[in-house]
């Protein structure tokens, strides 16, 4: 099974009336992980990179390994570009190979991530490429991405958006964020917003910033007051309307913990050892983040 554009993952979501999981990864072990629990649980997956991951695994590497995983596991998938900051991002992207790809101008005036945005729509669109853009601002920090404070999408002007770029999902922000600090007090999602934004555009919604970022995981990494999105809350913004969930820094913490956990108890220098425990728990929490997504 080659890769497939994420406009064919989307589409078996919006059938389903569920969401399709996108997973950021960085090496091999996490994209070893991400497969084996898509096809346990037999869901397409959306495997994605940062520029970040980019730049730390070498372009060229990432098609040949992903391809070559998804054809081991024969798994649905897509290959997809997180966080594409300009337009020169995206097309390397395209030539290396990915089948998906997101434009983020969301930090710059409404006009001008319309106008960069039509112009990824422009090349992307003939070779079967799916866009995704973002309007309004998500707080927090990923990677190179990051913000103080977030704006709400505004759901007129994401009509608005939509009719002018011919984007295929959008990036909305109602309330979450990125990183393992969501919220201070209470996790709130605006759910009415992503219901409006969906009646209004009609197109597939990406929530960003949706790690669960569990208890028993946060406690083992000494991070007590990180705060994810509850479980319950995510789903009720799936059945709004969310076709696509961003996961990151839920696999980040499994691994860390996995990784630590084997050199409590392993003192030598293989380092299978302690990767390959990392690679367990990515694995694990994987597949329970497929579950909530999957709305199994
Ligand atoms: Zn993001």
């Amino acid at each position: 099974m080659p890769l497939v554009p994420a406009k064919e993952v989307i589409e078996w979501a919006e059938g389903e009336g569920v969401a399709v999981a996108a997973f950021n990864f960085n090496n091999y072990e996490f994209l070893d992980a991400i497969c084996r629990a898509a096809a346990d649980l037999k869901v397409p997956v959306i495997l994605a990179t940062s520029e970040g991951g980019i730049r730390y695994m070498g372009i060229e590497v990432i098609r040949p390994m992903a391809e070559a995983l998804v054809e081991r596991y024969g798994i649905t998938a897509a290959l997809h570009l997180d966080h594409g900051k300009s337009f020169e991002t995206v097309l390397k992207a395209i030539r290396y190979g990915y089948t998906s790809v997101m434009i983020d101008a969301s930090d710059r005036p409404y006009g001008e991530n319309v106008a960069i945005t039509k112009k990824v729509v422009e090349v992307a669109k003939p070779l079967g490429i799916t866009v995704e853009a973002e309007l309004g601002v998500l707080a927090g920090v990923e990677d190179e991405v990051s913000a103080e404070k977030s704006i709400y999408t505004d759901p007129e002007e994401a009509r608005a958006f939509v009719e002018e770029t011919g984007v295929d999902m959008l990036a909305v922000a109602v309330g979450t964020s990125h990183g393992a600090y969501k919220f201070k007090g209470e996790p709130r999602i605006d759910v009415p917003r992503i219901r409006r934004i969906r009646e209004l555009t009609g197109i597939p919604l990406v929530l960003h910033g949706a790690s669960g970022v569990y208890r028993d995981y946060a406690e083992k990494l000494g991070m007590e007051d990180a705060r994810g999105v509850p479980d319950d809350i995510l789903k009720e913004a799936i059945r709004a309307g969310i076709r696509k969930v961003n996961t990151d820094t839920d696999l980040r913490m499994a691994f860390k913990v996995g990784v630590l956990e084997a050199l409590r108890e392993y003192s030598g220098i293989d380092p299978r050892k302690y990767l390959g425990r990392g690679r367990e728990e990515v694995y694990r929490m994987a597949v329970r983040r497929l579950k909530v997504i999957s709305l199994l």
